[in-house]
């Protein structure tokens, strides 16, 4: 496999990207051209790394005589193909990456490791090795069932994507429970049948199971047996390898996958499509910080296909692209099978006795939907059992030691409490009595799901009750499993975090209670209004689906703010046009495009001497940035995690090529003004400041 060593004068250089944090590429030499994309091991320091070749220059950048040769060219798999690689140099491009930390962590384990492809048991490489294991068949599809007759909104998204020559870009807004992904199914269909490829990307495949079981069940007869790939990050590394190599061969029609498949390699693609476009997972939060929603859009316009991007609550960024026309907009206003949206009632908690959280109105509102056999949901988004420990008598609080964070009050497994950091993972035990003033009467303060599922069972003995969130389902496959028995109805209450928000069809969820909903309606980040909204009609849009009629009860202290009036008139649009004015006048995205820069160190004062070196750094260039606003730096609100201090930095233009050119200057002169005491990342359109 390893090409012998070019010693000859006739050899070529070929330069190689790869995933060090050195800046690239790097000049190798070899007896003749490689293609641009393909894989090839080289010489790095004393390791030997893949890397993938980016071009064929005339002449090398650096000093001939010390340009190590290329040891193997790896031909396991074709070159990664022209249009992919326009992708990782745009992503490289716009999000301030080298480009080898773009190109090589997008690439499955086993293609970038030297050791899948040396020593006694590499024989021909992970994809030669592969191919001769017999793949499994993905588990019992689910039964294919008669698809229901498209409404009249359904055909028109449908016709619309279906007629599509080269690039479109259209947003799917339609109500919870409009049957989006009727419309996806449909139109993917469509182009399956013409031979094309359809890259279909979602927030969360595990959380939702049936949608991946009604793709293969429906799609079967004009994608084949064989012909899905799933892409994503809970994969094992042979998996995701199949998966890749499917999708770049063209034998996987359908490509389902979370962020990460943005970049899956595709052979011919006729359609994207993306989910629940305003999910919040949809961005990257290390590394190569991508949004895989704006990429998909990219490279839908590179290919020249189309793209579909769908919501109920679509981002603000996405609403306002559709109301300057960038975007075509469709629009499904009705429910599909229920007769009407749930009824939204906002209940007043500020003259309430409530039962650990919980109003008298959801307490029995719960009963009479137990009475009937129907389910109930009950959201709030705090996990474990109260958010901190405390001391009446002198005001002590759980903290972390490591973090500028509680400490969250757990119950563990056989009903002994145990006090955990949700942001550094620390443990410790419950104390006997207060650490300040030796009081025994320590108190839970506050409501996580655990508290209110305790809360609920004492209510309700003869409920049969479940909880949902990351504690509930840290084994694999538990989560498929706790909603399998909601759909069978073995469930009568459901507990749970966002986790339970998320994409579910359940027949006989009649009732949704909302629990501190408040805590997101005063938060700094200017984006909070748009989550909390999206997030409560998502998971209002859980009730009454089918015959049931729905109702949620949502408990606040401030029923008269915005947010909370427009999610009970069901008035999406209300609140978007209220929300983007809001940033018209503040100045905010989508008016304005922002980068921000963060730092890490051991000190607070280092970040924050770091971030003001780079502040000053960018505003005395050669030419200051004109249109280009560098906000103090400022600690972050939890500053310390896991005894870490951390600073950011806001850069801020009104115009992205602006910010663009601004930042390709900037980032280059970081990495000498951080030293190695400063840790420091750059993100380009952050969703959290
Ligand atoms: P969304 O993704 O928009 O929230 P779904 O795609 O889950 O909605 O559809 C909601 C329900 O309506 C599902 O049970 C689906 O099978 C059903 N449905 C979708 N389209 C139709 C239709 N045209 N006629 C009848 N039922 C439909
Ligand atoms: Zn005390
Ligand atoms: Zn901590």
């Amino acid at each position: 496999m390893a090409d012998s060593h070019a010693s000859d004068r006739s050899c070529r250089w070929v330069r190689v990207v790869l995933d060090v944090p050195l800046p690239g590429p790097f000049d190798y030499r070899h007896d003749g051209p490689i293609e641009a994309g393909t894989r090839v091991i080289v010489p790095f320091g004393r390791r030997k790394l893949v890397g993938v070749v980016v071009d064929n220059p005339a002449e090398p950048a650096f000093d001939p005589a010390q340009i190590k040769a290329v040891e193997a060219v790896l031909q396991d798999l074709p070159p990664l193909s022209p249009d992919w690689l326009r992708l990782a140099r745009f992503a490289a491009d716009y999000y301030q990456r080298p480009l080898g930390e773009v190109i090589l962590p997008a690439l499955p384990g086993p293609l970038r490791k030297v050791s899948a492809y040396q020593g006694k048991r590499s024989a021909g490489g992970p994809v030669a090795r592969q191919s001769r294991r017999r793949r499994a068949q993905a588990g019992q599809d689910a039964a294919a069932g008669e698809p229901p007759a498209l409404n009249a909104p359904q055909q028109a998204a449908v016709d619309a994507l279906l007629g599509c020559q080269g690039f479109g870009a259209w947003l799917l807004h339609g109500v919870t429970g409009s049957g989006k992904t009727e419309v996806y199914l449909r139109a993917a269909e469509g182009v399956l049948g013409r031979g094309l490829q359809v890259l279909m990307l979602v927030p969360e495949i595990n959380l939702t199971p049936q949608f991946e079981a009604a793709l293969r069940a429906r799609l079967r007869h004009v994608a084949g047996e064989d012909g899905l790939a799933v892409l994503h990050s809970g994969l094992a590394d042979g998996e995701r390898l199949a998966s890749w190599t499917r999708a770049a061969s063209g034998q996987a029609r359908i490509v389902l996958g979370t962020r990460l498949a943005v970049f899956a390699p595709l052979q011919s693609p006729g359609l994207i499509v993306v989910d629940e476009e305003h999910d919040p997972s949809y961005k990257q939060q290390d590394g190569l910080r991508y949004s895989a929603r704006d990429l998909a859009v990219w490279r839908a316009r590179d290919q020249g296909v189309p793209v579909v991007l769908g919501s109920a609550t679509p981002s603000l960024e996405t609403w306002h692209h559709a109301q300057r026309g960038h975007y075509r907009l469709l629009s499904l206003p009705d429910r599909a099978r229920a007769s009407s949206l749930p009824a939204v009632r906002l209940i007043d908690t500020r003259r309430l006795y409530m039962e650990n959280g919980m109003s008298p109105q959801l307490l029995e509102g719960i009963g009479e939907r137990l009475a009937r056999g129907e389910q109930s949901l009950v959201f709030l988004n705090r996990r474990g059992y109260s958010p901190a420990l405390h001391c009446p008598s002198c005001g002590w609080v759980s903290k972390c030691p490591r973090c500028t964070a509680f400490s969250v009050l757990h119950r563990g497994p056989h009903g002994k409490h145990r006090l955990q950091c949700h942001h550094c993972g620390h443990q410790a035990r419950v104390p006997h009595a207060c650490p300040d003033c030796g009081d025994q009467d320590l108190r839970p303060m506050g409501r996580g799901t655990q508290r209110i599922e305790e809360t609920l069972a004492q209510a309700f003995p003869a409920a049969r009750i479940a909880r949902i969130d990351a504690d509930s389902t840290r084994r694999k496959g538990s989560a498929q499993a706790l909603f399998a028995q909601v759909h069978a109805g073995e469930i009568d209450i459901l507990v749970g975090t966002q986790m339970v928000a998320k994409g579910h069809d359940f027949a006989r969820l009649s009732l949704v209670g909302v629990l501190n909903a408040d805590a997101m309606l005063f938060s700094q980040d200017f984006r909070a209004p748009e989550r909390l909204f999206a997030q409560l009609m998502q998971v209002s849009g859980r009730a009454g689906r089918h015959d049931l009629p729905g109702e949620v009860l949502i408990q606040t202290g401030y029923p008269e703010q915005f947010v909370y009036q427009a999610l009970m008139r069901h008035d999406y649009q209300g609140f978007a046009r209220h929300a983007l004015q809001e940033r018209e006048a503040t100045g905010m995205p989508p008016y304005a495009y922002q980068a921000l820069l963060s730092a890490e160190a051991r000190e607070l004062s280092v970040a924050l001497d770091f971030l003001q070196d780079a502040r000053e750094a960018g505003l005395a260039g050669a030419a200051p940035p004109e249109g280009i606003t560098l906000y103090d730096p400022v600690p972050l609100r939890i500053v310390r995690v896991a005894d870490i201090e951390r600073a950011q930095l806001l850069a801020e233009s009104g115009s992205r090529p602006a910010l663009q050119a601004f930042l390709r200057g900037w980032v280059r002169r970081l990495p000498e003004l951080a030293g190695s005491r400063v840790r420091w990342q750059l993100e380009v359109d952050p969703l959290e400041i």
